[in-house]
């Protein structure tokens, strides 16, 4: 996102005179700006740690849904429910075998296996949780790929470089998540609108969450953050003075599967 830095400092100041800190000053910034307004070179935002927080005490459907579109929406994943060729049937069945996904719902116990109890509280058992690619900073999916058409980069992000992926899917096996899907056919008839800033993909390539690498480099937040209505956070982890730091500090959270040791890098405030 371009920063005004006019507008940062009005909302800066505005946080600093009502006196408010913690939760209630990032809750006048948008996600990111404060990291974002220090930056030297506006128009990259850099990190050393990406990571991103997910408030689910805030996050309710209908928000989620605008996050997966506005994610997938810039990112030209295909639709399987919504055929342009109206020829071209899609049974429910193969709806879900075709599914391509970077961001998704699921409920507690799906999403945090092993951590659900017989008796546990019911909002949180009922909630439908925003999953993702978790940029793990131990990725398993990076060690199995043979042609390191995925692979992790410096600042965290767990990037994909279609033009190498062969297509074996030992990725899809290595991650414990399910944060990854294979193009079983041409995903292309199946994207309403192309978004120009972003490629297509072909039949035959696996693809994921970009932790929207693509949009960082133009100084731009992930589009489901932008989406998020404040629910999501994302920032450098490395930096003290980063939201999700500073959210990680405040509230209690929890990540997927944490006992495999893969260290993921999206957080959940419960
Ligand atoms: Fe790899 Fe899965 Fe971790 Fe993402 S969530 S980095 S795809 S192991």
């Amino acid at each position: 996102m371009g920063i005004d830095r006019r507008e940062f400092i009005r909302i800066a100041g505005l946080s600093t005179l009502l006196g408010l800190g913690g939760r209630g000053a990032w809750e006048l910034l948008f996600p990111g700006q404060l990291e974002a307004a220090f930056l030297a070179e506006p128009t990259v935002l850099k990190g050393q740690r990406w990571a991103m927080v997910v408030d689910m005490t805030k996050l309710d459907d209908a928000t989620a849904k605008l996050c997966i579109a506005a994610c997938h929406r810039v990112h030209n994943v295909p639709d399987f429910t919504n055929p342009v060729n109206p020829k071209d049937k899609v049974l429910p069945e193969d709806k879900v075998r075709w599914e391509v996904k970077w961001i998704w719902t699921d409920h507690f116990h799906n999403a945090f296996p092993g951590a659900d109890q017989e008796v546990m509280a019911e909002k949180v058992a009922h909630l439908n949780f925003l999953l993702l690619c978790n940029h793990c900073d131990n990725p398993p999916c990076v060690r199995v790929c043979p042609t390191k058409a995925t692979f992790r980069r410096d600042d965290g992000i767990v990037m994909m470089d279609m033009h190498r992926c062969i297509g074996c899917r030992f990725c899809m096996a290595g991650c414990p998540f399910g944060a990854r899907s294979f193009n079983w056919r041409d995903p292309r008839p199946f994207v309403k609108e192309v978004y120009q800033d972003f490629p297509t993909r072909e039949i035959g390539v696996v693809e994921k969450c970009n932790f929207c690498a693509e949009r960082l480099a133009r100084g731009q937040l992930p589009a489901c953050v932008e989406a998020s209505r404040g629910t999501l956070l994302f920032g450098d982890l490395a930096d003290p003075k980063s939201s999700v730091r500073t959210a990680l500090k405040t509230y209690f959270t929890i990540r997927r599967k944490p006992y495999l040791g893969t260290n993921p890098q999206v957080y959940y405030i419960v």
